[in-house]
């Protein structure tokens, strides 16, 4: 079966699905995007990434290509027609077409694209054997907090991770501390329970699973500070994750090469993974 892709309002086999040449996205990045998981065919923390989205789409001033009620038929619809009920879809908008000049176009349609993949969530092996990341310099421009498809500090990181045989790159910035992953939120666990992550700001992104991370710890009595970790005190950590919506909670086993705690995930992360799951179940189509 060819997969479906929705582009500016038809449904098209995505091998035959195209974009102008003068899409500015294509041109200048010059647009955002979001990444949904669907499991049972339920698309979950739908108005988080909706709100993530909408707040994106106003840093950039793009105008929003329709409202979020008909955004959810297509996304649903995509899913639909592609015949996935676990998985993601991933839906791209940009400035829309124009003659190539930096500035914006004195009038252009919001250009919309939506695709959807099978995917799984991570298995019970996945989880148990985890990930290794590496930390590169953090060198993305200074609003990693709007989610734009201006991605190529973040694609030549994961390349190294891979190419160390790594599965994740964490971004340093100038002053040793961590900031978030290449498409993931990076977190700590130090001491008895205590479980560090990031504050939001400019310089990352407001994952969405990082915040129901962070609803489900609250709700499961374990105690989260928001405040930056230098790598020295991740790799000393108890443990470590990384949250994403693709990766849920995933624990990291090395840090650099250098086991954290015993090399193995460690119980608060399982603990967590248990409380989003179990979460995410409550606020899938919320
Ligand atoms: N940080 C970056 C740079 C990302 O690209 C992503 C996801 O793509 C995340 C964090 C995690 O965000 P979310 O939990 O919304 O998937």
């Amino acid at each position: 079966m060819s997969r479906i892709a929705y582009v500016n309002g038809r449904y098209l086999r995505q091998h035959e699905a195209a974009v102008n040449v003068e899409d500015r996205g294509y041109q200048f990045s010059d647009g955002v995007y979001e990444v949904i998981a669907a499991e049972r065919g339920r698309l979950i923390d739908l108005d988080r990434h909706f709100d993530r989205l909408d707040r994106s789409l106003r840093e950039l001033r793009i105008a929003p290509p329709c409202d979020r009620a008909a955004l959810g038929v297509v996304l649903r619809e995509v899913l639909r027609r592609n015949r996935i009920a676990d998985g993601i879809v991933y839906l791209q908008i940009t400035r829309g077409v124009a003659r190539r000049n930096h500035a914006f176009p004195a009038s252009s349609r919001t250009a919309l694209v939506v695709t959807a993949a099978r995917k799984r969530p991570p298995s019970a092996a996945a989880v148990e054997r985890g990930v290794r990341v590496i930390t590169v310099p953090d060198i993305r421009w200074k609003r990693p907090d709007i989610k734009t498809v201006s991605l190529l500090p973040n694609v030549l990181a994961k390349q190294q991770a891979v190419e160390a045989g790594a599965e994740e790159a964490w971004f340093v910035d100038g002053e040793g501390r961590v900031t978030e992953g290449s498409s993931t939120n990076a977190w700590i666990v130090v001491g008895p329970a205590e479980v560090v992550t990031r504050p939001l700001g400019t310089d990352i992104l407001a994952g969405v699973t990082r915040q129901t991370v962070l609803d489900a710890a609250r709700d499961s009595n374990i105690r989260v500070v928001e405040r930056s970790f230098t790598v020295e005190e991740a790799k000393r950590a108890n443990e470590a994750f990384l949250t994403s919506t693709t990766s849920y909670v995933m624990p990291v086993v090395a840090i650099d090469g250098t086991p954290v705690g015993d090399g193995r995930p460690g119980p608060v992360t399982r603990l967590l993974l248990d409380a989003y799951r179990r979460r995410v179940e409550g606020r899938a189509e919320r």
